[in-house]
């Protein structure tokens, strides 16, 4: 679905892999409101790619929670899993840059790399990956492919960076950042189980669905400098970005879908109204 460039389009993406709640629902008011505010296009796009992990059963219920709070969305809800030639062909066009090699460490394999070698730099997806599988022979890489052990494609992130030069992007928060995704290592684009990876969806998407203000938690902040490098590799276009606060509990603990207590359906069922939690997700009324 393509929008007038010019208009403001916010977009919410949940994964549906437990039940919204609280900080979901002031992510979702944030950019519905935005867009609404502005003349612009709010849409909804389900982060289903993760079949280990998202059941169809809380789609049904994330749907029908949106709609209790009151959130419309525009056009029809975009489904990540009915995206995945998309995600390949992107896929394949960086391995016909060059900038992917098969690995086929376990995760085992990675811990105990980075145990033996003493120091271990965290990137945002865990222990930034030692690099075990990067200079493997093409001819090796083909034996074990053909030999059937599975591997995920990762990102060569020093020569993505090199080919890419110096990025920039742009948080509402938080003003101008510089491109820094070399903190993440070589993080994986296609996944062994699903073939692709959440940091190449949303890339992906965020440019299909014309989205140009892409509003989620501060958790995802570090994120965004590894979609900045792959939009540039792309030759994709770059939002501008809001990271907001995330929510807590009285406790100070980020919130998350196994609490049940700040749960949409939970609140609901405990009679509070839409209004009340839009309220207690500190929007309007
Ligand atoms: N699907 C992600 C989540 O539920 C959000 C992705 C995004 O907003 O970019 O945490």
């Amino acid at each position: 679905m393509r929008y007038n460039s010019a208009m403001i389009v916010t977009r919410f993406a949940p994964s549906p892999t437990g039940h919204l709640h609280l900080g979901h629902a002031y992510s979702a008011l944030l950019a519905c409101q935005r867009a609404r505010q502005q003349g612009g296009h709010f849409l909804l796009r389900l982060e289903d790619i993760d079949n280990t992990r998202c059941r169809p059963e809380y789609i049904d219920d994330l749907l029908e929670d949106l709609q209790w709070l009151g959130i419309d969305w525009d056009g029809p809800v975009l489904k990540q899993s009915g995206r995945m030639q998309a995600y390949q062909a992107a896929l394949d066009a960086l391995r016909g840059m060059g900038l992917l090699y098969p690995c086929f460490c376990t995760r085992r394999d990675i811990l105990a790399e980075v145990g033996a070698s003493g120091s271990a730099p965290q990137g945002i997806d865990g222990p930034v990956y030692p690099g075990i599988c990067r200079g493997l022979s093409s001819a090796e890489a083909e034996h074990r492919i053909s030999s059937g052990v599975p591997y995920a494609w990762r990102l060569d992130m020093t020569a993505a960076m090199e080919q890419s030069g110096t990025l920039g992007w742009t948080d509402e928060l938080g003003g101008p950042q510089v491109c820094n995704a070399e903190q993440a290592g070589d993080v994986v684009l296609g996944r062994k189980d699903i073939g692709t990876s959440y940091h190449l969806a949303v890339t992906v998407d965020d440019t299909f669905q014309n989205v140009s203000l892409v509003i989620r938690g501060q958790d995802l902040f570090q994120a965004t400098h590894i979609h900045r490098l792959l939009q540039a590799l792309l030759g994709l276009p770059t939002p501008v970005y809001h990271h907001h606060h995330l929510l807590t509990d009285s406790q100070g603990r980020r919130l998350a879908k196994r609490d049940r207590s700040a749960t949409l359906r939970n609140m609901r069922q405990s009679g509070l109204s839409a209004s009340d939690v839009r309220r207690m997700a500190g929007l309007d009324e």
